[in-house]
């Protein structure tokens, strides 16, 4: 699979007559594993969901593989998102679950079957196919979140703190599954929290955000021993 480059040039988006967006500008290389990190209301969610589609910025562009993706539909772009609260179907099984958004691509038959079996495998689900939501616990409802949003093969895969609702032990463990998921596929990767050391154990560069605004870009060295402001400084200096 091709390995894409995602670019936000000086994003604004205005909610009312708040700016929650303010003059977003960042490049997440391809096949790399970012982070965004900062406080509930920075803004993070409403970045992501611009990305995916669901939300338009009011000026600036955005480029995927260099191209300027701000008018295409969120259903035409290559793009899977995994929300924190995973938003499973609760009447449908692990593999339908897994499975709709291949029928909705019209993919069928045997090639449907290989690839919901390949996606159930790669997330360590596949004897739970035949369970629903809610026979499942929260890190395994987590993995076929997960699971449905690869099995579609996106270029990009956007997480919206997709770890937050499981408690400790689970999250350390299963934050290193995903990085090593993602590395496995080598899909361009944003992930959002608001966990500083979630972030800096994981990500190869991070953004730090605050108020609509990125901080600063760079490695989680880089930010740990170069924080350009006192904000960034206490964010990612304090381990919780
Ligand atoms: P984060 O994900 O970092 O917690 P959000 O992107 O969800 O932050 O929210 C950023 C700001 O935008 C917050 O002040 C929030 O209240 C506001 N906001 C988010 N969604 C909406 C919306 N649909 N309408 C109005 N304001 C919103
Ligand atoms: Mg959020």
């Amino acid at each position: 699979m091709k390995k894409v480059s995602v670019e936000c040039r000086n994003i604004r988006l205005s909610y009312d007559r708040t700016e929650v967006l303010k003059n977003i500008s960042l490049t997440v290389e391809p096949g790399e594993f970012f982070a965004l990190l900062g406080p509930s209301g920075s803004g993070k969610s409403t970045l992501l969901r611009l990305i995916a589609g669901f939300n338009q910025q009011n000026s600036g562009e955005l480029l995927v593989d260099g191209q300027n993706i701000g008018s295409v539909p969120p259903h035409k772009r290559n793009i899977g998102m995994v929300f924190q609260s995973y938003a499973l179907w609760p009447h449908m099984t692990v593999w339908d679950n897994v499975a709709f958004g291949l029928v909705e691509r019209k993919v069928r038959g045997a090639e449907l079957k290989a690839r919901v079996a390949g996606a159930l495998e790669l997330v360590g689900l596949s004897q739970y196919a035949k369970r629903y939501p809610n026979e499942l616990s929260g890190g395994q409802q987590q993995r076929v979140a997960l699971a449905r949003t690869i099995v579609i093969e996106p270029q990009v895969l956007l997480l919206d703190e997709p770890l937050s609702n499981l408690d400790r032990n689970l999250r350390v463990q299963m934050r290193q599954e995903l990085l090593s998921l993602q590395r496995r596929l080598g899909i361009t990767t944003i992930f959002v929290t608001h966990d500083q050391e979630e972030a800096m154990t994981t990500a190869d560069r991070m953004a730090v955000m605050d108020q609509g605004v990125v901080q600063q870009v760079g490695s989680p060295s880089n930010l740990f021993d170069f924080p350009c402001n006192r904000f960034v400084a206490n964010f990612v200096g304090t381990m919780n």
